[in-house]
């Protein structure tokens, strides 16, 4: 599971962007595409940490693939990016309910593919779960599975299909952030204009 995690992702943004958009009228699901890797960063935390000299031991030991993918660091990286957005304006709730979904999509991708997948519970629970409904291989480009590439496309195509027919084209744009990103755009470049020139 490498490439599909983004598809996958997009397809959940999709619904869960409806839903939220259609309770509360703002719609953030672009966190959710934007957290799609985020548990991944276990891969490189190590070669960074290296790369800056320190080391870091958790438990003894070093951090290594799978250490991220439980909902401690589900949390936690959810509660960072809150903060952080709280920043530009989106209220902490908001971001913490996306990014919580999209951390999470990522886990359950990972489940759905892999048996045993990882210890997701933890520190509820230390077991190693997983559903793994195919034997799966990086058999497309060596970054995908083809069968769960497709499947993963056909449930992009529905779930906008239906978003389609529920609200219009408007959510494309509303789901990609734009207005968001036009106005902090404005606020970074009027910053920039604002600094004093020699
Ligand atoms: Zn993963």
């Amino acid at each position: 599971m490498l490439f599909e995690h983004w598809i996958y992702s997009t397809a959940i943004a999709i619904i869960i962007g409806m839903i939220y958009y259609r309770f509360t009228r703002r719609d953030y699901s672009w966190i959710i595409i934007g957290c799609a890797y985020l548990p991944d960063l276990d891969l490189f935390t190590e070669i960074v940490l290296n790369k800056l000299g320190i080391t870091l031991l958790v438990f003894g030991r070093h951090i290594s693939h799978g250490d991220f993918h439980n909902i401690a660091f589900m949390f936690f990286f959810a509660i960072l990016i809150s903060l952080l957005l709280q920043t530009t304006g989106i209220k902490f709730r908001d971001s913490f309910v996306f990014s919580c979904i999209g951390f999470g999509a990522h886990l359950f991708e990972d489940a759905l593919v892999y048996n045993p997948a990882y210890n997701f519970f933890w520190p509820v629970s230390n077991q190693n779960f997983g559903i793994g409904i195919i034997e799966y291989t990086n058999d497309w480009y060596g970054i995908a599975n083809t069968e769960v590439l497709i499947v993963g496309l056909i449930a992009v195509i529905f779930c906008a299909s239906i978003r389609t027919v529920y609200e219009g084209k408007g959510w494309v744009v509303r789901m990609i952030g734009v207005e968001y990103f036009v106005v902090q755009a404005k606020r970074v470049s009027g910053c920039v204009m604002r600094l004093p020139v020699e």
